[in-house]
C-alpha cells in the first residue's frame, strides 16, 4: 500500500473542470479528510499566479485548505498557521534571479515573439507590471504554431523555455517547472518521490508527472493525450473519471494497492 505524504495536484482541468461551478466534489473531499486525518500534505501546483490561485482556492471550498501553493509554475509559497501565504525566499528568489539573467540576454527572442503577434490577430501578449511574460492564442491549434515558431527562433538560447496550457504560454527558464518546483519542496520537506502523488492534465504538467519526482502520477480521463501517455509510461494511473473526481479515483487506486 503507498504511503502519501505530499499531494501535488494542478488546478484547472484537473481538480475544476471547466465550465464548472469550481467547487470541490464530494469524492475528492473525502479523499483530503483521509490523507489530512493521516497527516498527509497537500500542494496546489499550478500555472496561476498566487492570488489568482487562492481565489480559485477560495471558491474550491475544500474542507481543508492546502499546505503549498506552487505558482506560476516555478515559485512556491507555505501556508501560515494564520492562513496567509508566505514565499519560500530562497527558492523564489533564485528563481526570480535565474529567470532576469536569462530574459535579459534573450532580448532577440522576446522581440521576435512582438513581431509575431504583432503581426498576427491570434496571439496577444501578456504583461506582468510592464514585463513580457507570456502570451495567450485564439486556439489551440494556433498555440501549437507559436511553440513550434518559439522553439525554432530561441535556438540560440538553448535555457530559454515555455510552459503552455491549453491557449496560455508562460515563458521561463528551463531548470523552472511544476516538476522542478515539486522537487524544491520535496527536498525542503525531506519527502521522498515515493511518498508523493501527483496529478495534471495538460502540456505543464508534464514534468511533475515523468516519475521523476513523484512515484505516483495519475490523470484525469479528461487530460489530454501527451499527459496519459506520459502517466503510462511513468507506470502511473489514467483514471476513467474527469477532473477531481478521476483524481480521487487514482488516490484510491494507489491506497487500495497490494
Ligand atoms: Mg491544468
Amino acid at each position: 500500500m503507498a504511503h502519501l505524504r505530499l499531494l501535488s495536484t494542478d488546478f484547472d482541468g484537473t481538480l475544476i473542470a471547466h465550465p464548472s461551478n469550481g467547487r470541490c466534489s464530494r469524492a475528492f473531499a473525502d479523499v483530503l479528510t483521509l490523507h489530512r486525518e493521516a497527516g498527509g500534505l497537500w500542494a496546489v501546483n499550478t500555472g496561476r499566479g498566487l492570488e489568482h490561485a487562492i481565489e480559485g482556492i477560495g471558491i474550491f471550498s475544500a474542507p481543508y485548505e492546502p499546505d503549498f501553493l506552487l505558482t506560476n509554475e516555478r515559485e512556491i509559497f507555505l501556508r501560515t498557521g494564520e492562513g496567509t501565504w508566505e514565499p519560500d525566499r530562497k527558492w523564489n528568489g533564485l528563481c526570480r534571479e535565474r529567470h532576469g539573467q536569462l530574459f535579459s540576454q534573450a532580448g532577440a527572442v522576446f522581440s521576435r515573439i512582438t513581431e509575431l503577434a504583432t503581426h498576427s490577430p491570434d496571439v496577444t501578449l501578456i504583461h506582468e507590471s510592464g514585463v513580457l511574460v507570456g502570451l495567450l492564442t485564439t486556439s489551440e491549434k494556433v498555440m501549437e504554431e507559436v511553440a513550434e515558431f518559439i522553439g525554432r527562433e530561441a535556438g540560440h538560447f538553448p535555457e530559454f523555455s515555455f510552459q503552455r496550457n491549453t491557449v496560455y504560454m508562460r515563458f521561463c527558464h528551463r531548470d523552472y517547472h511544476k516538476g522542478a518546483a515539486l522537487g524544491g519542496l520535496c527536498r525542503s520537506l525531506s519527502i521522498a518521490r515515493e511518498e508523493v502523488f501527483a496529478a495534471g492534465d495538460h502540456f505543464n504538467d508534464l514534468s511533475m508527472l515523468d516519475g521523476k519526482y513523484a512515484a505516483f502520477p495519475c490523470c484525469p480521463s479528461n487530460a489530454i493525450p501527451e499527459v496519459k501517455s506520459a502517466v503510462h509510461v511513468a507506470g502511473g494511473y489514467v483514471a476513467s473519471l474527469p477532473a477531481a473526481d478521476g483524481i480521487a479515483e487514482a488516490w484510491n487506486h494507489f491506497t487500495n494497492q497490494q
